[in-house]
C-alpha cells in the first residue's frame, strides 16, 4: 500500500468518523517558541487549553513534522526521519478513551476491503500508564488484545504534560511486533527495535497544580473538559504494511537511496556504514524539499541554520561515499517525483525549491575548496618538531569558515600530520554551553503551553550543533 494511500485511508475512516478533516499547517509553527511544528497537535493547542473555542469537536489531520532533536538516530534505528508525517485524531471535549482505543484498534485491524490498514490482531501490543487501571479494562472490553500483551510504563514514557500547570494525562501506546528475527521477546518494555511504535493516544484528564519534572508533577484534579490527541507516524505504518526494513525504504524515500547508489557505485545493503549514509541523504534531502516547500532558506540562524545544516550533512555525507561533484541536482528532483502524490505543490513550486537548494550546495562547496586551501597552508606551516594543527586552527577552519571537522582530520591523516582533537572538542563544548545558555535566555517569553517542546527543541538544536563531532567520531572508526 503507497504512502498516499494510508494517508488517506486514514482521513477517509476518521471523516466517516465523523471528523473534521484539516489540513495539514505548514511545517514552520505558527508558535513563536518553536521553529517547526513537531507534532498533529500543535494547530490545535488554542483548542485543546480551552484558550479559544473549537469550531468542530472531533477533527484529523496528516501534519509534516519536523523533529531535529531525532537527528543522530537517522539511518542508524529503522524508524526516525528529521521530516515524518503525523497523522492524528482528536477529541476536543467530545468522546474520550474508549472511543480512542476503538477507533485505533478498528482502524488497524479491520481488513483492507473494509477500509482498514489489515494488521495482524496478534502482533500488536499495548503500554498504560501503570496508575492508570480504567484503560487497562477498556482495552480488554473493546479489542481482542491479551492481558499479556498490555504493558504498563511509568511517567517517563506514559504521562504527557506540557511542562508547566495546566492539562496533562495518561497516555497508551500501541506497538508492532516484527518478530524474533528483529530483537529479543518480551513486549516493548523490553526492545523498541522488535516491537515498533506505530501509533500514541493522550488522554488529557487532569489539571497539573505545579510541574517540577517530566516526571515530578502534582495532580490538583480533571480538567472540566477532557481531550483526546492522538499521532501515528505514518511513514513507520508504511514500512511495516510495504513489508521493507525501515521507513527510509518506503515508496516516499527509497528513491532517492537508489539514485544515491547509482551516483556513489555503492550496492545498497553492501555495506552497514555506507547503507547509513545512504539512508541519511535520503533523509536529509527529503527534509530540505519539504521545509523549502513551505517557505524557509538557507542562514545562519533558527530555521534557515537548521536547512543549511540539513542540506550540507547530505552533500557531506555524499562525499563520504566517493561523490565530490555536485548531487542536489541528481537527488532532489527524485525526491520530489517520490512526494508529489502527496504533495503536488511540490512539483509546481519546484523551480523556486530547487534553486535554493542548488545554490546553496554551489555555496557549501566553494566553503570546502577554500577550507582546502586554508588547511593546507596551515599544514604547510607546521614546525618539523611538531606536526599537530592545534584545536584553534580546527575549530576556526569549523566555525568561521564552515569547513567540518571530519574533513580537517581526513586530511590530516592523508598528509601524515596530526590534529589537537581533544583541543577542538574542548572549544566546541564551549560554544555548545554558550549556545545553550542563549536559547533560555531568549526562552523566557516563549509560550507557557509549548514549553514542553521548546524543551524539546532546546535538546535539538544543541544535538544539532553537535552533529559534525558525532559525524567525526563515526568517520575515524
Ligand atoms: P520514539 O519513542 O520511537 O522516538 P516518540 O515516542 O518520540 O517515538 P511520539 O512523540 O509519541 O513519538 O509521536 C507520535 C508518533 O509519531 C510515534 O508513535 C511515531 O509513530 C511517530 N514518530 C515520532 N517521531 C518520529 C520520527 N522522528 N520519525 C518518524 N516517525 C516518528
Ligand atoms: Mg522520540
Ligand atoms: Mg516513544
Ligand atoms: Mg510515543
Amino acid at each position: 500500500m503507497k504512502t498516499a494511500e494510508i494517508k488517506q485511508r486514514w482521513l477517509d475512516y476518521f471523516e466517516a468518523n465523523g471528523h473534521a478533516v484539516v489540513p495539514s499547517a505548514s511545517v514552520i509553527s505558527s508558535d513563536p517558541s518553536i521553529l517547526f511544528n513537531i507534532a498533529g497537535m500543535v494547530q490545535f493547542i488554542p483548542y485543546l487549553t480551552g484558550r479559544e473555542p473549537a469550531p468542530f469537536n472531533r477533527a484529523t489531520s496528516v501534519q509534516k513534522c519536523v523533529r531535529t532533536g531525532d537527528i543522530e538516530e537517522v539511518g542508524k534505528t529503522t524508524r526516525h526521519g528529521t521530516f515524518f508525517q503525523m497523522n492524528g485524531n482528536f477529541s476536543f471535549g467530545d468522546y474520550f478513551k474508549r472511543e480512542a482505543i476503538r477507533f485505533a484498534w478498528g482502524l488497524l485491524t479491520n481488513s483492507v476491503d473494509d477500509g482498514g490498514l489489515g494488521f495482524d490482531k496478534n502482533l500488536l501490543w499495548a503500554t498504560v500508564h501503570e496508575d492508570d487501571i480504567e484503560t487497562i479494562d477498556l482495552w480488554l472490553q473493546e479489542t481482542s488484545i491479551p492481558r499479556e500483551r498490555i504493558q504498563p510504563r511509568d511517567n517517563e514514557d506514559n504521562f504527557w504534560h506540557t511542562g508547566q500547570p495546566g492539562p496533562g494525562g495518561y497516555c497508551s501506546e500501541i506497538y508492532f511486533d516484527r518478530g524474533p528475527d528483529y530483537g529479543i521477546e518480551g513486549g516493548p518494555v523490553a526492545d523498541e527495535d522488535r516491537y515498533i511504535e506505530i501509533w500514541n493516544l493522550v488522554f488529557m484528564e487532569f489539571e497539573l497544580s505545579e510541574v517540577r519534572s517530566k516526571v515530578d508533577f502534582d495532580i490538583a484534579g480533571d480538567l472540566p473538559a477532557k481531550n483526546i490527541d492522538t499521532g501515528m507516524g505514518l511513514e513507520r505504518v508504511a514500512f511495516l504494511l510495504q513489508g521493507v526494513e525501515n521507513m527510509y525504504e518506503i515508496d516516499e524515500v527509497f528513491p532517492v537511496i537508489e539514485a544515491a547508489s547509482r551516483l556513489s557505485g555503492h550496492r545498497y545493503g553492501a555495506d552497514h556504514e555506507a547503507d547509513v549514509q545512504m539512508r541519511v541523504v535520503a533523509d536529509h534531502v527529503r527534509s530540505s524539499l519539504i521545509i523549502i516547500g513551505d517557505g524557509v532558506r538557507p542562514g545562519n540562524e533558527g530555521r534557515g541554520y537548521i536547512l543549511r545544516r540539513l542540506l550540507r550533512r547530505a552533500v557531506r555525507a555524499m562525499r563520504l561515499l566517493g561523490v565530490t561533484s555536485e548531487v542536489l541536482p541528481e537527488l532532489l528532483p527524485v525526491s520530489m517525483e517520490s512526494m508529489k502524490l502527496s504533495y503536488p505543490e511540490l512539483e509546481t513550486d519546484f523551480d523556486r525549491i530547487s534553486r535554493i537548494a542548488y545554490a546553496e550546495e554551489k555555496a557549501f562547496l566553494r566553503t570546502l575548496e577554500s577550507g582546502t586551501q586554508l588547511f593546507q597552508n596551515a599544514a604547510a606551516s607546521l614546525p618539523e618538531s611538531d606536526k599537530t594543527i592545534s584545536g584553534d586552527v580546527a575549530f576556526a577552519l569549523h566555525d568561521t569558515h564552515g569547513f567540518p571537522i571530519d574533513l580537517t582530520l581526513e586530511m590530516a591523516s592523508e598528509q601524515g600530520v596530526h590534529v589537537d582533537e581533544e583541543g577542538f572538542r574542548a572549544l566546541m563544548s564551549e560554544q555548545r554551553t554558550r549556545a545553550k545558555a542563549d536559547a533560555k535566555a531568549k526562552k523566557g517569553g516563549g509560550h507557557a503551553d509549548l514549553s514542553a517542546y521548546s524543551a524539546l527543541l532546546e535538546d535539538g538544536a544543541s544535538e544539532f550543533v553537535g552533529y559534525d563531532r558525532l559525524e567525526a567520531d563515526s568517520r575515524v572508526r
